[in-house]
């Protein structure tokens, strides 16, 4: 990998590759290489544009309420709370298909619920 402006490859750093040609004013170039091909931004963007395709399928659209207290938000709050987590998972290489994802919303969701539920009844 090149600094675009001097043609010089980049060399590592302390604070990671830089380009090693001296500025008039004395600083170094402010040339950086792109962060690791920006793999870790697209995994997280991939996590979230998941999550929210598998939170829209599951008809949900409002974001986690923790404080729900009514039966139709507390199962909202624990199917998006679940799409989120499985999507995560989905990311890394776990579940491995859509049906198994979607069991595993369900299951996480019941969970939630349950939760969510207990939570309520010792108010
Ligand atoms: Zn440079």
């Amino acid at each position: 990998m090149n600094c675009p402006t001097h043609k010089k490859e980049f060399r590592d750093g302390k604070f990671g590759q830089f380009c090693a040609t001296k500025l008039e004013d004395g600083g170094w170039c402010k040339e950086k290489p792109p962060k690791d091909d920006g793999y870790v931004g697209e995994k997280e963007h991939q996590v979230a544009q998941t999550s929210n395709e598998f939170a829209e399928s599951l008809g949900i659209k409002k974001e986690v309420d923790w404080e729900a207290k009514d039966r139709q938000s507390m199962s909202q709050t624990s199917l998006k709370s679940a799409s989120e987590i499985v999507a995560a998972l989905i990311a890394i290489g776990d579940p491995k298909s859509i049906e198994d994802a979607e069991k595993m919303v369900k299951k996480t969701a019941n969970f939630f619920y349950k939760e969510l539920k207990g939570m309520k009844e010792q108010e």
